[in-house]
């Protein structure tokens, strides 16, 4: 029988509730069967959920982004004086030593705290999509050339193959540094 060869799973960030992780405010999940199924074929997963980290716990209340003098906060959606966004950048800042330690990150898409794009915002209570989650706009700005992505655009087969494809370019890169 020929040899069984073995394919070196490369380690990435992911936001927790894709893995089936019951941390959302709910104290449900997000599973996302693909991710963890045939990515994780690929990928060798490191699970982290800032809300959780920050001690919000589960249940929660929920949160939003709003927009502060042109500034992003991200306060209690009932309770805008429970503000956490300095919190969440904290949370950020503290796990730069191991997310030195990966080669990509796969958010939650249009959470105020892992979303990396058209999150939604309130500016003078009026809803827009062009926000960024606090936690992961901290990870992008600690780590500008990690490759990330969301998991809804995922689902598109170029973005996923070009997705892959600079995980290991990356990896390249970054090892021969
Ligand atoms: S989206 Fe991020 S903060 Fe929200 S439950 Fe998932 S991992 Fe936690």
């Amino acid at each position: 029988m020929p040899a069984e060869s073995k394919v070196e799973k490369i380690p990435i960030g992911i936001s927790s509730c894709l893995l089936g992780e019951k941390v959302r405010y709910d104290g449900g999940h997000k599973y996302n069967s693909y991710i963890v199924t045939t990515l994780g074929n690929r990928f060798e997963y490191r699970s982290f959920c800032p809300e959780m980290n920050i001690g919000l716990g589960v249940p929660r209340n929920t949160i939003r982004l709003i927009d502060v003098d042109n500034q992003t906060r991200c306060v209690g959606t009932v309770d805008s004086d429970f503000d956490v966004t300095d919190r969440l950048k904290t949370c950020a800042t503290e796990q730069t030593p191991w997310i030195s330690t990966i080669y990509g990150y796969i958010f939650k898409k249009g959470s105020p705290s892992c979303g990396i794009e058209k999150v939604k915002i309130y500016r003078n209570e009026q809803l827009e999509r062009n926000g960024i989650g606090i936690y992961a706009r901290a990870i992008m700005d600690h780590f500008p050339t990690l490759p990330i992505e969301d998991e809804d655009r995922l689902n598109d087969p170029l973005i996923r193959e070009c997705f892959i494809e600079n995980v290991i370019l990356y990896k390249r890169w970054r090892e021969q540094q």
